[in-house]
Protein backbone atom coordinates (compact mmCIF):
# COMPACT_ATOMS: atom_id res chain seq x y z
CA UNK A 1 0.00 0.00 0.00
CA UNK A 2 2.45 2.29 -0.95
CA UNK A 3 1.36 6.72 -1.70
CA UNK A 4 0.73 5.67 -5.27
CA UNK A 5 -1.22 2.89 -4.99
CA UNK A 6 -4.88 3.57 -6.30
CA UNK A 7 -6.89 1.11 -4.01
CA UNK A 8 -5.48 2.92 -0.92
CA UNK A 9 -8.39 3.97 0.91
CA UNK A 10 -8.83 7.04 2.29
CA UNK A 11 -6.71 7.85 5.14
CA UNK A 12 -4.12 6.16 7.25
CA UNK A 13 -4.84 2.13 8.37
CA UNK A 14 -4.33 1.96 11.82
CA UNK A 15 -2.91 -1.62 13.60
CA UNK A 16 -2.81 -1.82 17.02
CA UNK A 17 0.00 -4.23 17.65
CA UNK A 18 -1.61 -5.85 20.90
CA UNK A 19 -0.97 -9.07 23.33
CA UNK A 20 -1.27 -8.77 27.23
CA UNK A 21 1.75 -10.99 27.36
CA UNK A 22 4.90 -8.88 28.41
CA UNK A 23 8.17 -9.75 26.40
CA UNK A 24 6.41 -11.24 23.71
CA UNK A 25 7.80 -8.54 20.82
CA UNK A 26 5.16 -6.12 20.72
CA UNK A 27 7.06 -3.00 20.74
CA UNK A 28 10.03 -4.84 18.90
CA UNK A 29 7.31 -5.40 16.09
CA UNK A 30 5.92 -1.97 16.29
CA UNK A 31 9.28 -0.44 16.10
CA UNK A 32 10.80 -2.36 12.52
CA UNK A 33 7.59 -2.87 10.83
CA UNK A 34 7.14 0.62 11.10
CA UNK A 35 10.45 1.14 9.89
CA UNK A 36 10.35 -1.28 6.90
CA UNK A 37 6.72 0.40 5.70
CA UNK A 38 8.67 3.27 5.92
CA UNK A 39 11.82 1.60 3.52
CA UNK A 40 8.72 0.98 1.15
CA UNK A 41 7.85 4.63 0.97
CA UNK A 42 4.66 5.13 3.48
CA UNK A 43 4.59 8.24 5.77
CA UNK A 44 3.99 6.30 8.90
CA UNK A 45 3.11 7.29 12.58
CA UNK A 46 3.64 5.27 15.27
CA UNK A 47 1.58 5.65 18.93
CA UNK A 48 3.65 4.69 21.86
CA UNK A 49 0.79 3.55 23.96
CA UNK A 50 2.55 1.67 26.58
CA UNK A 51 3.87 4.03 30.49
CA UNK A 52 6.90 2.27 29.71
CA UNK A 53 7.59 4.06 26.95
CA UNK A 54 9.84 1.38 25.16
CA UNK A 55 8.65 2.37 21.51
CA UNK A 56 9.56 5.89 22.41
CA UNK A 57 13.43 4.92 23.85
CA UNK A 58 13.65 2.09 20.62
CA UNK A 59 13.25 5.12 18.31
CA UNK A 60 15.37 7.77 20.13
CA UNK A 61 13.45 10.00 21.65
CA UNK A 62 15.19 10.67 24.81
CA UNK A 63 12.74 10.98 28.23
CA UNK A 64 13.99 14.64 28.21
CA UNK A 65 12.66 15.30 24.77
CA UNK A 66 9.26 14.03 25.66
CA UNK A 67 7.48 16.93 27.09
CA UNK A 68 4.12 16.50 25.47
CA UNK A 69 3.20 12.26 25.02
CA UNK A 70 0.12 10.18 24.12
CA UNK A 71 -0.86 10.89 28.17
CA UNK A 72 -1.29 14.87 27.27
CA UNK A 73 -3.03 13.38 23.80
CA UNK A 74 -5.48 11.28 25.70
CA UNK A 75 -5.99 13.39 29.06
CA UNK A 76 -5.08 17.02 28.40
CA UNK A 77 -6.26 17.16 24.25
CA UNK A 78 -3.05 18.38 23.35
CA UNK A 79 -2.86 20.09 19.87
CA UNK A 80 -1.27 17.31 17.49
CA UNK A 81 1.95 19.55 16.61
CA UNK A 82 2.93 19.51 20.43
CA UNK A 83 2.71 15.59 20.36
CA UNK A 84 3.96 13.93 17.43
CA UNK A 85 7.56 14.04 17.25
CA UNK A 86 9.93 13.11 13.87
CA UNK A 87 11.98 10.30 13.80
CA UNK A 88 15.62 10.18 12.74
CA UNK A 89 13.76 8.43 9.50
CA UNK A 90 11.92 10.74 6.57
CA UNK A 91 8.23 10.51 6.90
CA UNK A 92 7.93 8.74 10.17
CA UNK A 93 7.10 10.53 13.23
CA UNK A 94 5.99 8.70 17.37
CA UNK A 95 3.81 10.16 19.81
CA UNK A 96 6.23 9.34 23.00
CA UNK A 97 4.47 8.07 26.08
CA UNK A 98 6.33 8.39 30.12
CA UNK A 99 5.10 6.97 33.39
CA UNK A 100 2.34 9.88 33.50
CA UNK A 101 0.28 7.59 30.67
CA UNK A 102 0.06 4.45 34.16
CA UNK A 103 -2.71 7.17 35.95
CA UNK A 104 -4.62 7.74 32.87
CA UNK A 105 -7.07 4.52 33.58
CA UNK A 106 -7.86 6.36 37.12
CA UNK A 107 -8.24 9.52 35.96
CA UNK A 108 -10.41 9.30 33.53
CA UNK A 109 -12.79 7.05 35.24
CA UNK A 110 -15.29 9.30 35.15
CA UNK A 111 -14.95 10.54 31.48
CA UNK A 112 -17.82 8.97 29.54
CA UNK A 113 -15.77 9.25 26.24
CA UNK A 114 -12.89 7.36 28.10
CA UNK A 115 -12.54 4.30 25.59
CA UNK A 116 -12.89 6.82 22.58
CA UNK A 117 -10.18 9.64 23.38
CA UNK A 118 -7.52 7.65 21.01
CA UNK A 119 -10.03 6.97 18.34
CA UNK A 120 -10.90 10.32 18.36
CA UNK A 121 -7.73 12.53 18.87
CA UNK A 122 -6.48 9.85 15.77
CA UNK A 123 -9.65 10.79 13.76
CA UNK A 124 -9.46 14.96 14.22
CA UNK A 125 -8.95 17.13 10.85
CA UNK A 126 -5.99 18.12 12.00
CA UNK A 127 -4.53 14.73 11.35
CA UNK A 128 -5.52 15.10 7.89
CA UNK A 129 -2.44 17.18 7.11
CA UNK A 130 0.35 14.71 7.81
CA UNK A 131 -1.51 12.13 5.16
CA UNK A 132 0.21 9.27 7.28
CA UNK A 133 -0.43 5.74 5.04
CA UNK A 134 0.02 4.01 8.14
CA UNK A 135 -0.05 4.34 12.29
CA UNK A 136 0.92 1.71 14.53
CA UNK A 137 -0.37 1.79 18.25
CA UNK A 138 2.14 -0.22 20.76
CA UNK A 139 0.01 -1.47 23.05
CA UNK A 140 0.69 -1.71 27.33
CA UNK A 141 1.09 -5.43 28.61
CA UNK A 142 -2.82 -5.93 29.76
CA UNK A 143 -6.29 -5.26 28.65
CA UNK A 144 -6.65 -2.85 30.27
CA UNK A 145 -8.08 0.90 29.28
CA UNK A 146 -5.50 1.54 26.97
CA UNK A 147 -5.19 -1.60 25.07
CA UNK A 148 -9.27 -1.03 24.82
CA UNK A 149 -8.56 2.77 23.38
CA UNK A 150 -6.37 1.09 20.70
CA UNK A 151 -8.51 -1.73 19.64
CA UNK A 152 -11.54 1.01 19.11
CA UNK A 153 -9.21 3.49 17.47
CA UNK A 154 -7.96 0.64 14.84
CA UNK A 155 -8.91 -1.05 11.78
CA UNK A 156 -6.78 -3.82 13.13
CA UNK A 157 -4.97 -5.91 15.64
CA UNK A 158 -1.39 -7.32 14.83
CA UNK A 159 -0.55 -9.80 17.23
CA UNK A 160 2.62 -11.22 17.91
CA UNK A 161 3.21 -14.98 19.38
CA UNK A 162 6.42 -15.58 21.40
CA UNK A 163 7.52 -18.85 19.98
CA UNK A 164 7.48 -20.38 23.40
CA UNK A 165 5.47 -22.91 25.85
CA UNK A 166 2.38 -21.82 27.06
CA UNK A 167 2.16 -19.24 23.98
CA UNK A 168 -1.13 -19.82 22.79
CA UNK A 169 -2.36 -19.82 26.23
CA UNK A 170 -3.78 -15.72 27.06
CA UNK A 171 -4.55 -15.60 23.34
CA UNK A 172 -8.27 -16.84 23.69
CA UNK A 173 -8.45 -13.95 26.41
CA UNK A 174 -6.84 -11.40 23.72
CA UNK A 175 -9.69 -12.98 21.25
CA UNK A 176 -12.75 -12.41 23.28
CA UNK A 177 -11.66 -8.84 24.25
CA UNK A 178 -11.46 -8.49 20.60
CA UNK A 179 -15.09 -9.94 20.34
CA UNK A 180 -16.30 -7.42 22.74
CA UNK A 181 -14.57 -4.51 21.52
CA UNK A 182 -16.79 -5.59 17.59
CA UNK A 183 -20.08 -6.06 20.16
CA UNK A 184 -19.72 -2.53 21.55
CA UNK A 185 -17.83 -0.23 19.66
CA UNK A 186 -15.96 -1.24 16.78
CA UNK A 187 -17.70 -3.56 14.53
CA UNK A 188 -14.76 -2.95 11.67
CA UNK A 189 -12.21 -4.39 13.98
CA UNK A 190 -10.40 -7.21 11.80
CA UNK A 191 -7.16 -9.26 12.83
CA UNK A 192 -4.56 -8.27 11.18
CA UNK A 193 -2.18 -11.35 11.60
CA UNK A 194 -0.71 -13.12 14.41
CA UNK A 195 3.35 -13.08 13.81
CA UNK A 196 5.64 -15.74 15.50
CA UNK A 197 8.53 -13.86 17.48
CA UNK A 198 11.60 -14.94 18.29
CA UNK A 199 11.98 -18.23 16.57
CA UNK A 200 14.38 -20.66 16.56
CA UNK A 201 14.26 -22.97 13.64
CA UNK A 202 16.77 -25.36 15.34
CA UNK A 203 14.26 -25.48 18.94
CA UNK A 204 11.62 -28.15 18.53
CA UNK A 205 9.61 -25.86 20.81
CA UNK A 206 9.56 -23.22 18.41
CA UNK A 207 8.25 -25.68 15.87
CA UNK A 208 5.90 -27.12 18.16
CA UNK A 209 4.75 -23.72 18.44
CA UNK A 210 4.22 -23.11 14.74
CA UNK A 211 2.21 -25.86 14.13
CA UNK A 212 -0.22 -25.65 17.06
CA UNK A 213 -0.87 -21.68 15.88
CA UNK A 214 -0.92 -22.96 12.19
CA UNK A 215 -3.36 -25.56 13.01
CA UNK A 216 -5.49 -23.67 15.08
CA UNK A 217 -5.25 -20.52 13.85
CA UNK A 218 -4.61 -21.34 9.74
CA UNK A 219 -4.78 -18.04 7.66
CA UNK A 220 -4.39 -15.71 10.77
CA UNK A 221 -0.81 -16.69 11.29
CA UNK A 222 1.44 -14.60 9.08
CA UNK A 223 3.97 -16.54 6.87
CA UNK A 224 6.70 -14.74 7.87
CA UNK A 225 8.41 -15.71 11.39
CA UNK A 226 10.44 -13.52 13.12
CA UNK A 227 13.61 -15.25 13.95
CA UNK A 228 15.33 -14.91 17.48
CA UNK A 229 18.31 -12.52 16.31
CA UNK A 230 20.84 -10.78 18.54
CA UNK A 231 20.84 -7.75 16.32
CA UNK A 232 16.83 -7.01 17.40
CA UNK A 233 17.81 -7.18 20.83
CA UNK A 234 20.68 -4.35 20.73
CA UNK A 235 19.50 -2.58 18.16
CA UNK A 236 17.38 -0.58 20.81
CA UNK A 237 20.52 0.70 23.11
CA UNK A 238 21.70 2.58 20.07
CA UNK A 239 17.87 4.30 19.26
CA UNK A 240 17.64 2.69 15.95
CA UNK A 241 15.23 -0.14 14.36
CA UNK A 242 16.97 -2.93 13.65
CA UNK A 243 16.89 -2.43 9.77
CA UNK A 244 19.15 0.99 10.51
CA UNK A 245 21.63 -0.73 12.96
CA UNK A 246 21.91 -4.18 10.73
CA UNK A 247 20.56 -3.83 7.71
CA UNK A 248 21.34 -6.69 6.13
CA UNK A 249 20.76 -9.08 9.30
CA UNK A 250 18.34 -11.58 10.02
CA UNK A 251 15.90 -9.53 11.98
CA UNK A 252 15.92 -6.72 9.58
CA UNK A 253 14.95 -8.98 6.68
CA UNK A 254 12.10 -10.62 8.50
CA UNK A 255 10.54 -7.49 9.33
CA UNK A 256 10.61 -6.43 6.00
CA UNK A 257 9.21 -9.25 4.88
CA UNK A 258 6.57 -9.01 7.30
CA UNK A 259 6.11 -5.50 6.08
CA UNK A 260 5.63 -7.02 2.76
CA UNK A 261 3.64 -9.64 3.26
CA UNK A 262 1.29 -6.67 5.07
CA UNK A 263 0.88 -4.43 2.27
CA UNK A 264 0.45 -7.30 0.05
CA UNK A 265 -2.75 -8.59 2.03
CA UNK A 266 -4.17 -5.02 2.18
CA UNK A 267 -4.15 -4.44 -1.49
CA UNK A 268 -6.00 -7.84 -2.05
CA UNK A 269 -8.88 -6.61 0.31
CA UNK A 270 -8.71 -3.32 -0.82
CA UNK A 271 -8.99 -4.44 -4.32
CA UNK A 272 -11.82 -6.74 -3.67
P1 LIG B 1 6.87 -6.49 24.51
O1 LIG B 1 6.75 -5.13 23.92
O2 LIG B 1 5.81 -7.45 24.05
O3 LIG B 1 6.97 -6.45 26.01
P2 LIG B 1 9.54 -6.47 23.41
O4 LIG B 1 9.37 -6.11 21.98
O5 LIG B 1 10.00 -5.39 24.33
O6 LIG B 1 8.23 -7.16 23.99
O7 LIG B 1 10.55 -7.70 23.45
C1 LIG B 1 10.94 -8.30 24.69
C2 LIG B 1 12.44 -8.58 24.66
O8 LIG B 1 12.76 -9.51 23.65
C3 LIG B 1 13.26 -7.34 24.36
O9 LIG B 1 14.44 -7.39 25.13
C4 LIG B 1 13.59 -7.49 22.88
O10 LIG B 1 14.81 -6.84 22.53
C5 LIG B 1 13.70 -8.99 22.74
N1 LIG B 1 13.33 -9.41 21.39
C6 LIG B 1 12.17 -9.16 20.73
N2 LIG B 1 12.18 -9.71 19.51
C7 LIG B 1 13.38 -10.34 19.37
C8 LIG B 1 13.99 -11.10 18.32
N3 LIG B 1 13.37 -11.33 17.17
N4 LIG B 1 15.24 -11.57 18.54
C9 LIG B 1 15.87 -11.36 19.72
N5 LIG B 1 15.35 -10.66 20.73
C10 LIG B 1 14.12 -10.14 20.57
MG1 LIG C 1 6.46 -3.29 24.86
Amino acid sequence: MDASDPTRPKGPKIIAVANQKGGVGKTTTAINLAAALQEEGNRVLVVDLDPQGNASTGLGIESQDRQFTTYDLLVEDAPLEDVIIPTELAGMSIIPATVDLSSADIELISNEKRSFLLHDALRQPAMDVFSWDYILIDCPPSLNLLTVNAMIAAHSVLIPLQSEFFALEGLSQLMLTVREVRQTANPNLRIEGIVLTMFDSRNNLSQQVEQDARDNLGDLVFETKIPRNVRVSEAPSYAQPVLQYDSLSKGAEAYRALARELSSKNAQITAQ
